[in-house]
């Protein structure tokens, strides 16, 4: 008999997923902002050491969350649309619909769904790409310094202008400071954000190519999706191909990749939305788009 994909099932697993990673850059964020707010301003320069071991660790740690969280992911997926099961990373014998959503509720920490215990053929291949720590450690080094050291030490080289500049009074120069350490901050937890979901996002994108299963994903946007994110969201399935490999996540973005594996898969709701929005429009620029769409979510 036919497999029916339980697309009911599936939409609950794809919100759920999306929320837990971008709980995982919230909680990156947090501890960050914790190890950021230890620092006094003028501190900064003399304690890049510390703080590189804790922006590369957080991140790190939270990437390897999110990298088993979308291999659960993936695999539930799979198997509610196709009724099988792939191997790899967490992978265990006699798996069923039952096991998998509990392997996934314990990954987002929630209990989304319950499955029947009925043992599932499995396709033994690993689609996922075995980690790369070093490479890993590597993106996590090179962002802290692009984001942090480097900027860090722009600004010390700034200060002493600043300083001695008899137009500046004190409370300007407080006012550069603050200013300063907002923007390193936002910047430094938006790519941090992003390496964090990058750990998921990244092994989901591997796995669709390495998959002969899996016929593509979609763009599952948070709750208030840039123009952007909300046009790629808009533009429904995208079937896989050396050419569609690239996802386009940029800092602050929570969209995470939904895989397919049947032409019978359903989007969420927001998906069809902003198809909807995109036809309303009726075409024009990127810019024009951006306009209509700021315009229209507001109302
Ligand atoms: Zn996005």
């Amino acid at each position: 008999m036919a497999w029916t994909p339980r697309t009911t099932e599936i939409l609950r697993a794809v919100a759920a997923y999306q929320l837990a990673q971008q709980a995982l850059a919230a909680e990156f964020a947090a501890r960050w902002a914790e190890a950021l707010a230890a620092v006094e301003a003028r501190e900064l320069a003399g304690a890049l050491t510390e703080l590189e071991a804790q922006y590369t660790a957080a991140v790190r740690e939270s990437a390897a969350v999110s990298r088993t969280l979308s291999v659960a992911f993936y695999r539930l997926v799979r198997a509610l649309e196709t009724g099988r099961v792939i191997g790899g990373p967490g992978y265990r014998p006699g798996a069923s619909l039952g096991s998998l959503w509990a392997d996934f509720n314990r990954a987002t920490g929630k209990r989304t769904g319950t499955g029947p215990r009925e043992v599932l053929p499995v396709d033994t291949r690993n689609p996922f790409p075995a980690e790369d720590l070093a490479r890993e450690a590597r993106r996590a080094e090179e962002t802290f310094r692009h984001q942090v050291a480097d900027r860090v030490e722009k600004h010390e080289r700034e200060r002493p202008a600043r300083e001695g500049s008899a137009a500046l009074d004190d409370a300007e120069l407080v006012a550069w400071e603050r200013e300063f350490l907002e923007s390193l901050k936002t910047g430094s937890t938006g790519a941090g954000g992003m390496l964090v979901q990058d750990g998921g996002r990244d092994a989901i994108h591997a796995a669709l190519q390495d998959d002969p299963g899996a016929i593509g994903y979609f763009r599952v946007t948070d709750a208030s999706p840039c123009y952007f994110c909300a046009l790629m969201a808009g533009r429904g399935a995208v079937y896989k191909s050396r050419r569609t490999a690239a996802f386009g996540a940029h800092p602050h973005c929570h969209c995470q990749a939904a895989p397919i594996f049947s032409r019978r898969y359903q989007l969420p709701s927001e998906n069809t939305k902003f198809s909807r929005m995109w036809r309303d429009f009726g075409g024009g620029s990127l810019a024009d788009w951006r306009t209509y769409y700021s315009t229209t979510t507001k109302t």
